[in-house]
């Protein structure tokens, strides 16, 4: 058994109840490689599951971000976007390239070493200092994307 099923007992045997929302939430966020907002599952699931409505997600969104089973992104334009946590998601751990103008997101694994270097340093002070256990970390850049620049000229 692979990492594919193993979301689902660590799920049950937290003792969360698996309901159709967030399972068929859970496996649109597996099959995508993008962050999506509620809007963007609504508009996957509503063919297959006409039921489940946008306030539904909305709810069921919150709920898994609350169980740490996915991490919500909110980068400015008002609209926030999702995306499996480590632990569940099929990804490996990235960092975010956020354009500020078009909102596309960009994950990139090939850190700079002195990046790691410096985020090990930070993680080991902070919780030398504040006396606090880190246990994962969200980081994202702010900017321009190649694309929104060309069409700057
Ligand atoms: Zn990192
Ligand atoms: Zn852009
Ligand atoms: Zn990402």
């Amino acid at each position: 058994m692979g990492k594919h099923c193993q979301w689902r007992e660590r799920l049950q045997k937290k003792g969360y109840r698996l309901t159709i929302p967030r399972e068929v939430i859970i496996e649109v966020l597996r099959n995508s490689t993008s962050h999506l907002s509620a809007e963007d599952i609504y508009m996957e699931l509503h063919k297959k599951y006409p039921a489940i409505g946008l306030t539904t997600i909305y709810r069921t969104l919150e709920l898994l971000v609350q169980m740490k089973i996915i991490v919500k992104f909110d980068f400015g334009d008002r609209r926030s976007r999702y995306e499996l946590s480590e632990k569940y998601g099929m990804k490996k751990h990235h960092h975010h390239l956020i354009c500020s103008q078009c909102t596309k997101i960009i994950d990139y694994t090939d850190f700079i070493n002195e990046e790691l270097e410096l985020i090990e340093k930070t993680e080991k002070r902070l919780m030398k200092k504040y006396n606090f256990s880190i246990t994962s970390h969200v980081i994202s850049f702010t900017g321009i994307c190649l694309e929104c620049k060309k069409d700057q000229t």
